[in-house]
């Protein structure tokens, strides 16, 4: 069977393209209110003053310290059905890829009953989304075209995978990304390289993938290794051709490691992906090498010895996370990939980290 996939419905793109955004809710609002989830990190930016918030709407910061739980997803819900009886006409995230997740779980949770956690996994969501937009503050992780929003729940780390979370607008606008941290920065943007090369690399490779992955390699490589103007708008398109390309195929072993990385020590998805993705060497040779004169030229660092303290305990936690994703590990392996990856085999990838 052919993937039939849901992609996002509109997208606008451009420098000063958030200023469009008044314009595109006016169109969907419908006597009740806007939702606007917002990274804390513009509580006192210029960019608080440009959310087009109307009397009713209903904006709430939210932190992403840590990365999207499936508690966190809860409870802003339970804020929104408090703050209004009625269903609102859109939720809108503004901030990286965990705000556009949080924006992506809660609309989906205020049509479906339970927790966020229940509907873990592939297309277990029974009722379409609240009208949802994403508006990308960092670029890298695709999650503005993606049909998941990844979740920590209270036994693993697994998306929401389904056709209703994908997002029915996306606005993206370079000039959102450009205050980013550089360290932030280049992390996020690892993140699109990765996903382009587990796909390249990948055994569910075709076409599709192919053509969006090739180009968002290079965009990578261009914005990492050379600092051209155009830097902003070709990261965010690399970004979203990262994503296109994994929407038809699948992601690989740094991401099957990293998912570990975050449930057990909390390491936030771009840097988990840069700490396993620098000992992949066996699998993704000349992408690696590549990877670390970006990180030369952009004059990063990635934590070392971050398993030092570790538990027997926490380890064996962190290898079971990792073999819950068995698509990823099929995509990277092949279909006798049990027989490749064992347990002894991550365990030895992490005990390196
Ligand atoms: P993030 O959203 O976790 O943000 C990282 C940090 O950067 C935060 O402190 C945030 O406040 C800050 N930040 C965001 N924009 C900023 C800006 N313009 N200026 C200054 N600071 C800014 O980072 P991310 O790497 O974009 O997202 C990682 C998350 O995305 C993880 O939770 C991961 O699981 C998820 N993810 C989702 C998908 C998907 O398809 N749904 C794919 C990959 C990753
Ligand atoms: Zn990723």
């Amino acid at each position: 069977m052919f993937r039939n996939f849901k992609t996002v419905l509109n997208m606008v793109f451009g420098r000063g393209s958030f200023n469009q955004l008044d314009d595109i809710l006016q169109k969907k609002r419908n006597n009740t209110f806007m939702v606007f989830l917002v990274d804390d990190v513009f509580k006192e930016s210029e960019l608080k003053k440009r959310i087009p918030l109307m009397d009713k709407d209903y904006l709430i910061w939210v932190n992403v310290s840590d990365e999207p739980k499936t508690k966190y997803v809860d409870s802003l819900t339970k804020q929104i059905k408090d703050y209004s009886k009625l269903l609102p006409d859109g939720v809108i995230g503004i901030g990286g890829g965990s705000t556009m997740d949080l924006a992506k779980a809660v609309s989906i949770m205020l049509t479906n009953s339970g927790s966020a956690a229940d509907y873990q996994g592939w297309d277990l969501v029974k009722n379409p989304a609240v009208y949802h937009v994403g508006i990308p503050t960092l670029a890298g992780t695709g999650s503005e075209v993606s049909r998941t929003t990844v979740l920590t729940g209270p036994t693993k780390k697994l998306g929401i995978n389904s056709d209703y979370t994908v997002f029915d607008q996306i606005v993206l606008d370079p000039e959102l990304i450009k205050g980013a941290p550089k360290d932030q920065r280049f992390y996020t943007g690892m993140d699109c390289y990765i996903h382009c090369i587990e796909s390249l690399k990948g055994t569910f490779l075709n076409a599709f993938s192919k053509g969006y992955a090739e180009k968002a390699m290079d965009l990578c490589l261009s914005v990492f290794l050379d600092n051209t103007p155009d830097n902003d708008d070709n990261l965010m398109i690399a970004s979203y051709f990262g994503g296109m390309s994994i929407a038809y195929s699948q992601v690989g072993v740094a991401h099957a490691l990293s998912y570990g990385l975050s449930f057990v020590l909390g390491v936030h998805h771009g840097i988990g992906n840069c700490i396993a993705f620098d000992y992949l060497e066996d699998y993704y040779k000349e992408s690696v090498y590549e990877f670390r004169r970006m990180m030369d030229k952009q004059n990063v660092t990635i934590p070392r010895n971050i398993m030092s303290n570790i538990t027997n305990e926490q380890l064996e936690t962190m290898i079971n996370v990792s073999l819950v994703l068995k698509p990823v590990w099929e995509n990277a392996l092949g279909p006798n990939w049990e027989k490749i990856m064992t347990r002894e085999k991550i365990r030895d990838l992490y005990l390196r980290m």
